[in-house]
């Protein structure tokens, strides 16, 4: 027989979500806390380690923002432009790219808190840097709502989460695997565990649920998310499988958010089958191909296949992955010119894979397209553009093409001065979008709609987004719900 241990509250899975989850537990009065990583220690955190985690939220403006980032100096901060960022902002931008399909109860729930739950990462310690800027002229502007982040970037985050979470007595077991379940569709008990010294249960009053997506399986890519999912490349953790999510539907909970949909962006051809690197400082991740608004994109026949100026590039990056992985062989190029190279949000010299020339014709040789082919294609795009209309790389400028399909919407500047770059780009997927359903106390429900006693879940294990992602969102969410969870798992009595 296996062994029996016992806790106050469990957690299921060692990435943000986790910690927070566990944090928020243990400052709530819960006694034990345990979190089960299936990871081992060096590779523990999930998705975060790969990402700068920028945070979405609801905010006053500049002078919240400045208690965030106390640490620059004056001078500096008056110059930079931080509108506030409202309820109704985050709302429409969730409703607008889900398609009107995110079930408005959870959206409220999320928008509402959080502002409180970025708050109260601070208030526990997590210090914070700004996020990347455009300099125009001696101001320096931000996407809207996406102003800061951890410093130290994802990683950064999850060492000083462990830390918060070690001082506040919450235990981790690293190399944890949970394998299996035990209870039903109205309650939740315990899990079994799989460790390097063998198997035994582990039964606690509350379990919180945080154990990932299933984007690092192939298999269950290619079952739900379509053809050739199966191929694509995993931007983050290895370990994201999607076992405990199916044990929980075997159990009987209900499913939510877009089983076809994820979150798929554009990444250098080079990148590693999963786990693309991150930057050091926490500056992002070096294989995301997202200037793709100020140039054009083309698949391996030359041509282009979608509106890259449709919107800003956090509103469109987390389904044009999914554009290139409908192209020839899921690839294609993103095509600049001098002038589209020096907007790169990382400057001009950005690592990465890149192909150089001084005339689209010479290109297009040393990418293996058909010269006179994309030659036709930037020569239409570019008397497509309009003229009358000044070039603004800070807004939704209307800078528009005519005449040649598809459309680019904004920033259509045609491609004349050299060098000319091609950036070879394939499809990384970064998460899932179907998961568990949950209520707005992260309770999750079982297929009657009642809640499954005793479990909650946080992060991207939940079902909550379709179709598309605005930026920034996924760490909000996971702060909110994982708060949430945290909170009302401690207060539950048995
Ligand atoms: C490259 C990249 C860049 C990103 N950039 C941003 C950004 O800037 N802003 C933002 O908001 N979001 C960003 N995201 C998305 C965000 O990182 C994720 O949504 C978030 O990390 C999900 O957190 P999570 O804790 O739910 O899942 P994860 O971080 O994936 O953690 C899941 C955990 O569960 C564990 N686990 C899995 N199976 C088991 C099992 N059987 N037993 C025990 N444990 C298990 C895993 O080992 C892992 O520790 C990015 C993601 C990537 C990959």
């Amino acid at each position: 027989m296996a062994e029996r241990h016992t806790c106050d509250i469990l957690v299921l899975g060692g990435g943000s979500a986790a910690f927070e989850a566990a944090i928020a537990a243990k400052t709530a009065g819960a006694d034990k806390v345990v979190m089960l990583e299936k990871a081992p220690e060096p590779e523990f955190g999930g998705n975060a380690r790969f990402s700068h985690t920028g945070f979405r939220f609801v905010h006053s403006g500049a002078a919240e923002i400045r208690s965030f980032v106390p640490q620059i100096d004056e001078a500096t901060f008056s110059r930079m432009h931080i509108p506030p960022y409202t309820r109704d902002d985050f709302l429409a931008d969730l409703n607008r790219v889900t398609q009107g399909r995110i079930d408005p109860g959870l959206a409220a729930a999320f928008v509402d808190h959080s502002n409180a739950a970025v708050h109260w990462m601070k208030d526990i310690g997590v210090p914070w840097e700004p996020e990347k800027t455009i300099k125009v002229g001696d101001k320096l502007y931000f996407e809207p709502g996406i102003n800061i982040h951890p410093i130290g970037g994802g990683l950064g985050m999850l060492l000083r989460l462990r830390e918060i979470a070690l001082k506040h007595g919450v235990e981790i077991r690293y190399d944890s695997r949970v394998r299996a379940l035990h209870g039903n569709e109205r309650h939740l008990e315990g899990v079994r565990v799989s460790a390097p010294h063998g198997e035994y249960d582990f039964y606690a009053r509350s379990i919180i649920c945080c154990a990932g997506g299933f984007q690092a399986s192939p298999e269950m890519r290619a079952r739900y998310l379509g053809e050739n999912s199966d191929l694509v490349r995993v931007r983050g953790s290895r370990h994201n499988t999607g076992e405990v999510l199916r044990m929980m539907i075997d159990l009987g909970a209900r499913t939510a958010g877009h089983w076809r949909g994820a979150h798929m962006t554009p990444i250098d051809s080079a990148a590693p089958p999963f786990e693309t690197p991150a930057m050091e400082g926490g500056r992002g991740n070096s294989m995301n191909r997202y200037d793709y608004t100020w140039g054009i994109t083309v698949n391996t026949l030359g041509q282009r296949f979608y509106d890259e100026g449709e919107a800003k590039h956090s509103y469109t990056y987390a389904k044009t992955g999914r554009a290139v992985l409908a192209q020839p062989g899921g690839a294609a190029f993103q095509l600049y010119d001098d002038t589209g190279i020096n907007l790169f949000r990382h400057g001009r010299d950005y690592p990465a894979t890149v192909v150089e020339a001084s005339s689209i014709a010479e290109l297009a040789t040393k990418i293996g397209i058909e010269p006179a082919v994309l030659v036709q294609s930037v020569e239409e795009f570019n008397a497509a553009c309009r003229k009358d209309i000044p070039m603004d790389p800070r807004s939704l400028d209307g800078k528009c093409t005519v005449g040649v399909t598809p459309k680019k919407s904004n920033w259509a500047e045609p491609l004349v001065k050299p060098p000319f770059r091609a950036y070879p780009v394939t499809t990384g997927v970064t998460f899932t979008f179907g998961g568990l359903a949950i209520d707005a106390n992260a309770q999750v429900l079982n297929t009657s709609f009642q809640p499954i006693r005793g479990l909650y879940a946080s992060g991207d294990v939940v079902g909550l987004f379709f179709h598309n992602y605005p930026s920034c969102t996924g760490q909000t969410r996971n702060a909110v719900f994982s708060y949430l969870a945290g909170r009302n798992a401690a207060a539950l009595r048995n």
